[in-house]
């Protein structure tokens, strides 16, 4: 039997197939540009006999086309990697928020896919598409059982003072105005890979996850305590197209002298800010060259984008009391080297010591960059949030909930 992971955004679904017994996918891939004429579908079979990826350019029209045309890709005759659909025991669903109702991993009830829909004006860009998916995932699979593994969930830790606002108190108790923090399931992934090699399960580490979205949380032996997205993945660091944290005075100005309306300030702050605004890129692969090229706006974005997760590694070792290991993780912090140096430039204060040289290596998997003396270590740990997800359903499996034996 197997374990189907799906990770739908907006206009995309990402997704793994696993054996339910193994932490190797035997194909994954991507369904992108939903709904727009330039659709592509990417599917990636890692069989021992058939490695190879596909590349489908076809306008997927909606969320129910994407699914249909990836469970055609499973079971196709020539790249089949399973026989049938029903052979998909468990469906793993990555949600972005699941509020403080939701908050360990759920198996998908009515009763919850309601709750992730009351989350809908909380996380508007995200929960709608999880739900598509996972009702597209209930059609095409009627009889795996669905599972619902949630973004914030990690961040359900915090104490009190690290996750309330100072404003009155009836907008935390009636409209559930709180910090949750995001990524949850890649910090949570690379924290425990993290605690696993330093062989310290008490370990004090901040994981920093800078891929299209940037956000970084302060972990004591495995719980998390702080973490720098709040109510939406739009406060804490300098993102792609996102601002992070701002002076909310910037958003009245803009209302009251420029007249902009809330909907444009959400697609300002969401869409047209951080390094695009900055530099007129949002890929951080064109905005090194361009350092490299001694662009002048692009070296004062790396340094805006540097020196905020410097200033968070500063707050979070004061919260932790500590620093054992810094963790890089995501797009940017497993690729980026130039990221990585000016982050830890002048940071021996913190014990934070990096080894130039190892910093510029290509290596895959867990790779530790500290220099000698460095009593904080460097570390870069690949995320994976498809095989952390596989693991949950596989545990609840283990655990022998009832409605899993089939599984
Ligand atoms: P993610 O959200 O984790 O998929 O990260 C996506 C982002 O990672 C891209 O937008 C790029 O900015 C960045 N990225 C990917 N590969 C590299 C690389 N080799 N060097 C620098 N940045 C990279």
């Amino acid at each position: 039997m197997y374990i189907l992971i799906i990770n739908s955004g907006s206009s995309s679904i990402k997704y793994q197939l696993f054996p339910r017994d193994s932490d190797q996918p035997v194909c994954s891939g991507l369904v992108e540009r939903i709904g727009q004429d330039n659709s592509q579908v990417t599917h990636e079979i890692f069989r021992a006999d058939v490695a190879q990826t596909l590349k489908l350019d076809q306008r997927v029209k909606d969320h129910e086309t994407g699914m249909q045309l990836l469970a055609g890709l499973l079971t196709r005759k020539d790249i089949a990697v399973i026989a049938d659909p029903a052979q998909i025991g468990t469906v793993g669903h990555r949600v972005v928020h699941g509020g403080e109702t939701l908050t360990e991993p759920t198996i998908i009830t009515a009763d919850v896919k309601a709750k992730i829909k009351a989350l809908y004006p909380l996380a508007p860009l995200h929960n709608p598409g999880h739900i598509k998916g996972i009702e597209v995932a209930e059609k095409l699979f009627p009889t795996a059982t669905q599972i619902a593994v949630f973004d914030t969930a990690f961040h359900q830790t915090l104490p009190e003072k690290a996750f309330r606002y100072a404003i009155p108190d009836k907008f935390y108790r009636e409209d559930g105005i709180r910090v949750y923090g995001f990524h949850g399931i890649s910090h949570q992934y690379v924290a425990g890979a993290a605690m696993t090699w330093l062989k310290n399960p008490v370990a004090k580490l901040i994981t920093i996850h800078l891929g299209n979205g940037c956000s970084m949380a302060a972990v004591s032996g495995g719980r998390c305590i702080d973490t720098s997205m709040g109510l939406t993945p739009l406060d804490g660091l300098v993102m792609g197209t996102r601002s992070g944290a701002i002076d909310p005075s910037v958003l009245l100005y803009l209302q009251q002298q420029k007249g902009y309306t809330a909907e444009q300030l959400t697609k300002l702050l969401n869409k047209q800010s951080g390094m695009l605004a900055l530099t007129g890129h949002n890929d951080m692969r064109d905005i090194s060259r361009l350092y490299h090229e001694n662009d002048p706006a692009a070296k004062l974005a790396y340094e805006l984008y540097t020196y905020r997760i410097k200033k968070f590694i500063g707050a979070y070792t004061a919260a932790l009391n500590g620093l054992d290991a810094l963790v890089f993780t995501a797009g940017v912090g497993e690729n980026d080297a130039l990221a990585r140096e000016l982050v830890c430039r002048d940071m021996e204060v913190f014990g934070i010591h990096i080894d130039i040289a190892k910093n510029q290596l290509r290596e895959k998997g867990l790779r530790d960059l500290s220099a000698g003396g460095s009593s904080a270590r460097v570390l870069v740990v690949p995320t994976n949030e498809e095989l952390a997800i596989a693991r949950v359903c596989r545990t609840l499996v283990a655990e022998g909930h009832p409605n899993l034996e089939s599984s």
